[in-house]
């Protein structure tokens, strides 16, 4: 018979730490601190295997799992010494979801299961206490009836809230017994009206149908979109614990809380944690009540606080990363209730991965492995200009302080709820999510805000946790706001901020400010220099990484972040200045050749000044220059400006304009016409025009030339790569070769100065990839440019798949967007042959990728793997992507497949 339940107490468990998949995060710890001799009150685990088995059998439960949970039922009352529906020693359980990934509120949890109307009698009785027995009860039935009943809780939050206005209490633990046992009463009644049946009283019904429900939490829509959004796989499913309850709402010397072994938003290590006197565990994460900090658990009970900064500690060591942990205290006695690696900011996941290292607690491969790459260039992300915002906080625009839960800078259009802010977002807005309070059901809210803003909650808010995780800002506690739903509005200070007003949030320092304020380019902390510092310790001898960049700035930024060089400069982007453009068109419309090179020739002189910046920021590293690639049309007026000249020309006639006016229209006109492509992403572009306009790339190379000269004349060491692009034949490639070497050795006999220099290809058309062994007899490198490889692999336009990809991804045809994570099984397959092929006939070719999946870090991982020398994107992707390069091989490493050389 297969064992479907897993028991801990009395200071052993069954399960431990590796059995995480079968008894979910939750139950598997629960297990590991019962062994390590932490209090933990006892129970039991229902494996996921059991869910699996219930969900293959149409949600039939499999058989003998009821009868071993009866089993491990009846050991649980003999070590609480209590019985299960009893009405003098009853016992009393949670019922408590848990998968193999930490799903924090997304699925369901019931507490104080085992209460009818007899048994909490023996509770008040046993407890000496009616009130706190009446509280459990009221309690209880919110939760199974919403859980297992279908009736939401707000049917009883009403109910409650009228007992309290009309007693003037604003705390639930105000409330005195005969109130509780009246609300009691009253929300059997709802019970019974709503459902047709009254409130079940037998207590093993009660667990069975709850244990069910946990299980079928599972689909809850707020899991489904947590699932989505995380990629966790649906078939996981989760375990279920029932344990023993402790009460943290006993009175004052009780209590319950939640902490981190590290602050979660910085990385800095103290305790960081809050406490709620005289309340059950889900009134702290739920932020109905704001709970207090920590010290004051510390002036309350000390010898408490000692003992439970010593288990964290502990933990903590144990587990060997920062954790996340639940407490409650039952009359002065500590209770630990989970334990979990915590959630953090990206800037503190590098810290707290940095600092481990430093305490010896772990070695520099596994910081290196613990930290995302996309980790560290969420912790270079822009702040808010000092100056912008002290002087916007002088002018007055302060709205409003909350506790600064989630660091950040954020800027957008305020939204009252998930679904505007989902839809918002999705029409390309930026929204900031303000809310009382946020719940699992605002996550996708969340999710497409920039920040969150509550009025209520504490530090260890669902809204906090979830944001730190997330990486988007957040404040919360902003107790002035005061927000109207209904309305849309929220009001502070006498002012009125209305939905759509664009408001921003420093969730570093929980200011919420009027309007936008400027953010600046963020900075490699202290931290980061040395992860990263690291990561290219275990780099060398693998992969190298460069920058997309087309201007000085961007290349110098580029080098503060790490670049290795550049592979790839865009040299259409330096044609699209106000200054230039006129020019360029110019040089396109041109009646003829004369003409042509005269406008190539007034272009020449600020190309070579861009290439002379880009040389000296880049000194003594290698320069990767595309030459021009888009259809000309593209420098042309677009299909909506066409439209206006069009109509702007009949406009004109009808005047008598001057004709020489309309002649320039009507020159320009033609000229779009004439350029115009039915595709142009299949048309005439790359060295299609190189081969059929031979002056164009003429004049890119002399430019280039000319500045790596003059650069190297000054003492620059530059590396010029001149890069073909969109090479499909070996035509193509011969005659731009030469070409671009009889221009190139032509400047270097002129000026007299030698520069060595390299030509080579982009290798993005799928033939190319396939008869690269011929290409690389002229090309002197290749790069990969994955973009148009992808589009011209798949067959899809980039710029119409928006119309089709998601639903693909809906359906799940597709994996992943492949414009953003590379596909290794296709284009992945097309690139590694494409080096095969051109390594035979050129052993020491140079490969590299620049993509925009240079910088995402499977994709960076699969070019290692491939072979490749470097990868190159974007700069404030630089630091991920030497993350990313170093985690590719240490995990080649510790796989047994290569060792550094
Ligand atoms: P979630 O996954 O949403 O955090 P949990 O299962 O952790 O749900 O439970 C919700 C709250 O109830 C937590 O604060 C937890 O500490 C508390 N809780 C769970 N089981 C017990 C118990 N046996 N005794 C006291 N509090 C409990
Ligand atoms: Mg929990
Ligand atoms: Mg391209």
């Amino acid at each position: 018979m297969t064992k479907y339940v897993y028991f801990f107490g009395a200071g052993r468990a069954e399960g431990s730490s590796v059995m995480r998949n079968l008894l979910g995060g939750k139950g598997c710890e629960l297990a590991e601190m019962t062994n390590l001799g932490i209090p933990v009150p006892p129970g039991f685990t229902i494996t996921t295997q059991a869910w699996v088995h219930r969900q293959r059998a149409g949600r039939k439960w499999p058989e003998g799992l009821w009868e071993q949970i009866l089993e491990h039922l009846e050991r649980l009352e003999q070590v609480t010494d209590a019985r299960f529906g009893d009405r003098e020693r009853p016992l009393l359980v949670s019922v408590r979801s848990g998968a193999r990934v930490s799903m924090p509120g997304m699925m369901e949890t019931i507490l104080n299961l085992g209460l009818s109307d007899a048994t909490v009698e023996g509770l008040a009785t046993r407890a000496g206490n009616e009130r706190f027995a009446w509280d459990c009860y009221r309690r209880f039935i919110t939760m199974y009836s919403s859980v297992v009943l279908g009736v939401k809780r707000e049917v009883f939050a009403e109910h409650l809230d009228a007992v309290k206005g009309r007693l003037g209490v604003t705390a639930d633990a105000d409330l005195p017994a005969d109130e509780l046992r009246k609300l009691v009463q009253i929300y059997q009644e709802e019970i019974a009206v709503r459902t047709g049946n009254p409130f079940p009283q037998d207590v093993r019904e009660q667990l069975r149908l709850a244990v069910d429900s946990v299980f079928e939490s599972w689909f809850a829509k707020k899991a489904t979109e947590y699932r989505r959004i995380h990629g966790v796989p649906e078939e996981w499913g989760t375990a279920v614990t029932v344990m023993a309850m402790v009460f943290g709402n006993l009175g004052e010397a009780s209590g319950t809380g939640v902490g981190f072994t590290r602050d979660p938003r910085t990385g800095e290590a103290r305790f960081y944690a809050e406490f709620l006197p005289n309340a059950q565990g889900e009134d702290v994460v739920a932020g109905i009540r704001t709970p207090l900090p920590i010290e004051a658990l510390h002036e309350r009970m000390p010898s408490v606080y000692a003992e439970l900064l010593e288990i964290a500690t502990r933990l903590e060591r144990h587990y060997k990363d920062m954790q996340d942990i639940e407490f409650t205290i039952q009359e002065g006695t500590l209770y630990l209730l989970q334990t979990r690696s915590g959630k953090r900011s990206a800037r503190a996941a590098v810290k707290v991965a940095v600092d481990l290292e430093k305490e010896h607690a772990i070695d520099q491969h596994t910081a290196i492995l613990r930290v995302k790459p996309t980790e560290v260039n969420e912790a270079i992300r822009p702040v808010f200009d000092d100056r912008e915002k002290a002087a916007a906080i002088a002018a007055g625009r302060l709205l409003g302080r909350g506790l600064a839960a989630a660091p950040g800078a954020a800027v957008g259009r305020v939204v009252f709820d998930t679904d505007r802010a989902v839809e918002w977002a999705k029409d390309g807005q930026q929204v900031i999510l303000v809310r009382p309070e946020t719940s699992p059901e605002d996550v996708a809210g969340m999710y497409a805000a920039q920040g969150i803003v509550t009025s209520r909650g504490g530090r260890t808010s669902h809204a906090a946790v979830v944001a730190v995780g997330m990486g988007k800002a957040c404040v919360v506690g902003a107790a002035d706001l005061s927000i109207d739903e209904a309305r849309r509005q929220f009001e502070v200070g006498g002012r009125t901020v209305r939905e759509g007003d664009v408001v921003s949030v420093d969730g570093g320092t929980g200011e919420v400010i009027l309007d936008a304020v400027t953010t600046v380019a963020g900075q490699l902390s202290e931290e980061i220099e040395t992860l990263l510092g690291w990561a290219d310790f275990y780099r060398k001898g693998g992969l190298g990484v460069r920058a997309n960049a087309d201007t000085p700035a961007d290349a110098e930024r580029a080098r503060g972040f790490g670049a290795e060089g550049i592979g790839l400069v865009r040299t259409e982007h330096m044609f699209f200045a106000a200054d230039r453009l006129p020019v360029v068109r110019e040089m396109i419309m041109a009646s003829d050749q004369a003409i042509r090179r005269a406008a190539l020739e007034r272009l020449r002189p600020v190309q070579r000044e861009d290439f002379v910046g880009i040389f000296r920021a880049m000194d003594g590293l290698p320069v990767t220059i595309r030459l021009l690639d888009p259809p000309l049309h593209e420098f042309l007026p677009n299909w909506k400006e066409y439209k206006e000249m069009v109509a702007e020309k009949s406009r004109l006639e009808t005047l008598g304009a001057e004709p020489e006016t309309q002649q320039r229209l009507e020159a320009l006109i033609v000229a779009v016409e004439k350029l115009r492509e039915a595709n142009p992403m299949l048309g005439h572009r790359g060295c299609r025009l190189g081969i059929t306009h031979p002056e164009i790339y003429g004049m890119q190379v002399r430019a280039i030339m000319e500045a790596a000269c003059t650069a190297a004349e000054q003492g620059v060491r530059v590396e010029p790569e001149i890069m073909i692009p969109l090479t499909g034949t070996v035509g193509e490639m011969k005659e731009t070769f030469e070409q671009t070497r009889r221009v190139a050795d032509g400047v270097i006999a002129e000026m007299g100065v030698s520069v060595p220099y390299l030509v080579g290809t982009m290798i993005e058309v799928p033939r190319a990839a396939l008869i690269a062994q011929k290409i690389a007899e002229h090309a002197e490198f290749f790069s990969f440019g994955t973009n148009d490889l992808t589009q011209l692999t798949f067959g899809y336009s980039r710029d119409d798949v928006a119309k089709f990809l998601p639903k693909y991804l809906d359906m799940g045809l597709l994996p992943a967007d492949p414009f953003s994570i590379l596909d290794q099984e296709g284009v992945g397959e097309l690139i590694a042959l494409g080096i095969d092929r051109g390594r035979r006939r050129r052993p020491d070719l140079k490969v590299g990728i620049c993509g925009e999946h240079g910088g995402e870090a499977s994709s960076v991982e699969f070019c290692h793997k491939v072979g490749m020398n470097y990868v190159s994107c974007s700069p404030y992707l630089i630091p991920g992507a030497r993350l990313a390069a170093a985690q590719a091989r240490i995990k080649e490493r510790l796989a047994g497949g290569g060792d550094y050389r």
